[in-house]
């Protein structure tokens, strides 16, 4: 008789669509036993999840509605119950796919879970750790790393010398535009919403000055003493009032690389109305942009990448917490502005 193994497969759900700030009770840490097996002839993948990247996004496809949804199939909705798909790393239990073997390492959606059974080995690839931490993998080697990376070269194309402002600037992208900016030559100013993390881009990550927006009631004064010459580049990851008053403070023919607008992701009430006189006028260029649009970058972002942290050029900054139970809090946290870096739940050790 044929015995198949089944493991206890522990992971997050959401119980309702969320509208505002998401909160504990949203989530539901769920048990499913699980098979360890597949369906003869499949090419389905069963893996087990090491580390899970941690993103904003995903609130958006725990909404009712969105309208991020005909977009992309990344935007595609969360319904209640159901497992909850994320970006990260994980090692291969049982495949019926040629291209990858029992216990070889793999990053890709995997989830908010400890194991996931991944029809036809889809949004997998094999992973050559390269000799990093695998947590990076998560991280800056992920989607944060080449939104950061592509996004600032492509969508802002910088010039040596430049004024760039960089807002959620200690988060996984903002801190990596920031170091990228200074790489490239430009004076780099970054926001964020404590003094700890002024301190730290400045001290550490070697921006050239920081503020803390909560202690800062006139955006547009602000924006004005840190760039008395103005701003040529704009990278906005938050949206609202900043894109306000930084397009206030553009100079001509600026760039804003619209990569997110995380104030505005659980306060439906506000939406940023930049003055587009301001954009007219001054020939601003305002650009939104998706990650999956630059794949094609991979490769040329892990090898630049790879040899900046090498040479210690580049600082990554992750903030790992342990263990499935810790996904709903560690995403909560996201929204509080708890992360310092790239926000990763470590869900099993190698
Ligand atoms: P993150 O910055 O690591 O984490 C979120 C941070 O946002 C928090 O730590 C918090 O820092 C800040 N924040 C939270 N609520 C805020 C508010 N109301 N106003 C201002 N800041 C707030 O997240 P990330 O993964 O790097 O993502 C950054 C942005 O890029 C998000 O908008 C995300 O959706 C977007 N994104 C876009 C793409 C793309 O393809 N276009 C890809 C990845 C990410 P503070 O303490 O500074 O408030």
């Amino acid at each position: 008789m044929k015995v198949t193994m089944e493991v206890n497969n522990r992971y997050i759900t959401i119980k309702t669509h969320i509208e505002g700030a998401p909160k504990e009770s949203d989530f539901e840490l769920k048990n499913a036993a699980l098979a360890l097996s597949i369906e003869a002839g499949s090419n389905d993948v069963i893996v087990k999840t090491l580390y899970v990247s941690i993103d904003p996004y995903q609130i958006n496809r725990m909404k009712s509605y969105s309208s991020s949804r005909k977009a992309t199939v990344a935007a595609a909705p969360i319904n209640h119950g159901e497992a909850i798909d994320g970006y990260g790393v994980a090692k291969v239990v049982v495949s019926g796919n040629p291209e990858f073997q029992k216990d070889e390492l793999v990053v890709g959606f995997v989830g908010w879970g400890e194991y996931k059974l991944v029809k036809g080995g889809d949004r997998l690839r094999k992973l050559d750790p390269m000799g990093f931490p695998l947590s990076n993998h998560a991280g800056i080697f992920g989607y944060g790393g080449l939104t950061a990376y592509t996004g600032f070269l492509e969508i802002c194309k910088p010039r040596k010398g430049e004024k760039v402002f960089v807002s959620g600037a200690s988060g996984s992208v903002g801190n990596l535009v920031g170091q990228f900016a200074k790489l490239f030559g430009c004076y780099v100013v970054g926001s964020v919403g404590n003094n700890k993390k002024v301190a730290l881009l400045k001290e550490k990550l070697g921006f050239d000055d920081a503020f803390n927006y909560k202690e800062e009631p006139d955006l547009k004064a602000t924006l004005r003493r840190y760039f008395p010459d103005g701003i040529d580049v704009y990278f906005d990851n938050v949206g609202g009032d900043m894109l306000e008053a930084a397009v206030a403070n553009m100079n001509l023919f600026g760039r804003v690389a619209a990569c997110g607008a995380i104030s505005e992701y659980t306060n439906a009430s506000k939406r940023a109305s930049p003055n587009m006189l301001d954009a007219v006028y001054k020939r601003i260029k305002i650009q939104g942009f998706l990650v999956s649009d630059h794949i094609n970058l991979y490769a040329d972002f892990v090898s630049t990448i790879g040899d900046h942290l090498r040479n210690g050029k580049i600082q990554p900054l992750e903030d790992i917490s342990n263990g499935v139970e810790s996904i709903p809090s560690a995403f909560i946290g996201l929204f509080q502005g708890d992360n310092i870096g790239k926000k990763i739940v470590c869900v099993a050790e190698d």
